[in-house]
């Protein structure tokens, strides 16, 4: 499925959903780290504020990106700090969230969810697996971060659980879009991370051993994941770009002081 679409305008690259735009009013975004303006190591689209990177640039950088999505209009994207969990955080009429003065939501999360219409929600990495979700009929979106921990304790599932329950979201109606993140090609990982990954998922095909190196797919758990919430194949996408051996990504593994990526949901 070609859902995710490469966007390129002057220097900012986007890769978008323009079909779920068109037909379901409902915008999936990952950006690459070309176009901003952060300096040095941020260099130059750093979305997260919790880097290292000057805020005021981070503040730009979004508000650029917004630009982009022909959203100039809104003041901010969400976002929360990150600790690699599973905890939801769901922006609703009855939170307030969204009153906030700031795009820095202070709840720490790795997945946000919406049903409000304009009020773009955002998870950042640099390596770790960024999952954007819609549900196209209850119009719902949700971004999650879902780093080897996240993995781990499985949010991609309960985000999907979350959104049956909390929206009455259906399988068929729910699409996933799988953004750039680091692959088996460069997950390199020792094997006391390997057998966390076996005792909880079983011996499948997520990790190879290579020379005596283990190779871990933590984009394979998250499609299982998927696939056991009852998803479609057809309904899930994925980019399959690998940030740490694609200098267009910020990646964790070559740089450690770097900048994050983004994945942005937004409903018109
Ligand atoms: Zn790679």
């Amino acid at each position: 499925m070609t859902l995710i679409k490469r966007a390129l305008s002057e220097d900012l690259e986007v890769y978008l959903s323009p079909n779920l735009k068109k037909e379901h009013g409902i915008v999936l975004c990952f950006t690459n780290r070309y176009g901003g303006y952060s300096k040095g190591r941020f260099k130059s689209l750093n979305v997260d504020y919790y880097t290292g990177d000057k805020k005021t640039d981070v503040r730009k950088n979004r508000k650029k990106i917004l630009k982009k999505l022909n959203l100039e209009n809104l003041e901010f994207i969400y976002s929360a700090r990150q600790v690699h969990g599973n905890s939801i955080l769901n922006i609703n009429k009855y939170n307030n969230c969204i009153k906030l003065d700031t795009d820095n939501i202070p709840d720490e999360c790795d997945c946000i969810i919406t049903d409000l219409k304009n009020t773009p929600i955002m998870v950042m990495g640099a390596d770790c697996n960024l999952i954007l979700i819609a549900d196209i009929e209850k119009k719902a979106v949700a971004a999650v971060h879902a780093g080897r921990r996240g993995t781990l304790k499985e949010i991609t599932a309960k985000t999907i659980l979350y959104m049956r329950k909390e929206f009455k979201s259906k399988a068929d109606s729910i699409i996933v879009a799988i953004g750039p993140g680091i692959r088996r090609c460069c997950y390199k990982v020792n094997s006391m991370i390997l057998k966390e990954f076996t005792d909880r998922f079983g011996c499948g095909n997520f990790f190879s051993i290579k020379d005596d190196n283990i190779f871990l797919d933590l984009i394979d758990i998250n499609l299982m994941q998927l696939h056991e919430a009852g998803i479609n194949k057809e309904n899930i996408y994925d980019c399959g770009l690998c940030t740490c051996c694609n200098h267009d990504f910020y990646s964790y593994r070559r740089s450690k002081i770097t900048g994050r990526q983004a994945a942005i949901a937004v409903i018109l």
